[in-house]
């Protein structure tokens, strides 16, 4: 195993275009190429809040997209590519996508460091065992990876749809779940060890995010989400963002707000050095 401490020499942004895995809506595939797309607009810049230039950074690469077709297994596709870039010293910022990518990612992850941290911001708590006779539905993806041990210690902020059974799967797999309710003030949160963070853009309130596909009121507000990247306090090893669906977006706003999160997480990944 590779010791998760020693920092990585670039970071990739890989685009994971796949939505046949969502329960609700197909549109996440659009995902990679809105956040670039938002991300390059004249209308903003690449000066991340800290004050780090990511504009052609020489640690920041983009790896392009997974690639899918018909006689190709997706999950198979998804976890190589990230094995691939681990091998190859370069940490992995993800762009889905629905969900059900991050099992793939932290089967590369565990693969290569051992079970890892996760810090999850959602809605969900994506614990299910199966859904709509689906074991790889975006709404599984946390249950398959700590039945497969991919998983140490498990974070998550912003739920505001625990239902019964998932509440048993969360005690069952020693989930840290923080409801809604007492998401916003969890912002000091401390690992005794590198961090995966994913995050699903449902996590935020649909007023600040329409783009996506499952709107959950009363969830968190960019900056809330900001607040929680920003104080990390240990460094982060990889990350994802998820759920943007742009056929549900209004004036981009949506693909926007990710790509201010996509840059905020860059810079958190260039400066905490793993
Ligand atoms: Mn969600
Ligand atoms: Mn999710």
């Amino acid at each position: 195993m590779v010791d998760p401490h020693k920092s990585f020499e670039t970071i990739g942004i890989l685009g994971i275009p796949y939505d046949d895995d969502s329960s609700f809506l197909l549109g996440c595939r659009k995902g990679p190429d809105a956040i670039r797309d938002a991300a390059a607009c004249h209308s903003g810049h690449w000066v991340a809040e800290n004050g780090v230039d990511l504009q052609d950074h020489p640690r920041i690469r983009d790896l392009g997209d997974v690639e899918f077709g018909d006689s190709i297994d997706p999950r198979n596709a998804i976890e190589t590519s990230v094995h691939h870039a681990l091998q190859n010293q370069t940490a992995t910022l993800s762009l889905g996508g629905d969900h059900s990518i991050t099992y793939p990612i932290l089967k590369a992850y565990a693969d290569h460091f051992g079970p890892v941290n996760v810090l999850q911001l959602d809605a969900h708590p994506d614990l299910y065992d199966v859904l709509d006779d689906n074991r790889f539905s975006h709404a599984c993806p946390f249950a398959r990876s700590h039945e497969s041990g991919l998983i140490q210690r498990h974070v998550q902020i912003g739920i505001r749809t625990l239902t019964p059974h998932q509440q048993i799967q969360a005690d069952r797999f020693g989930v840290e779940v923080h409801a809604m309710t007492d998401s916003p003030q969890v912002t000091q949160l401390e690992f005794d060890g590198p961090v995966y963070l994913t995050l699903d853009l449902d996590v935020l309130d649909p007023a600040f995010a329409p783009g996506i596909n499952h709107y959950e009121p009363g969830g968190m507000s960019v900056r809330d989400v900001l607040a929680v990247i920003q104080n990390l306090q240990t460094g982060l090893i990889g990350a994802d963002i998820v759920e943007l669906n742009p056929d549900r977006d209004f004036q981009d706003m949506t693909a926007h707000v990710a790509a201010k999160f996509m840059k905020e997480i860059l810079a958190s990944m260039l400066t905490s050095d793993g």
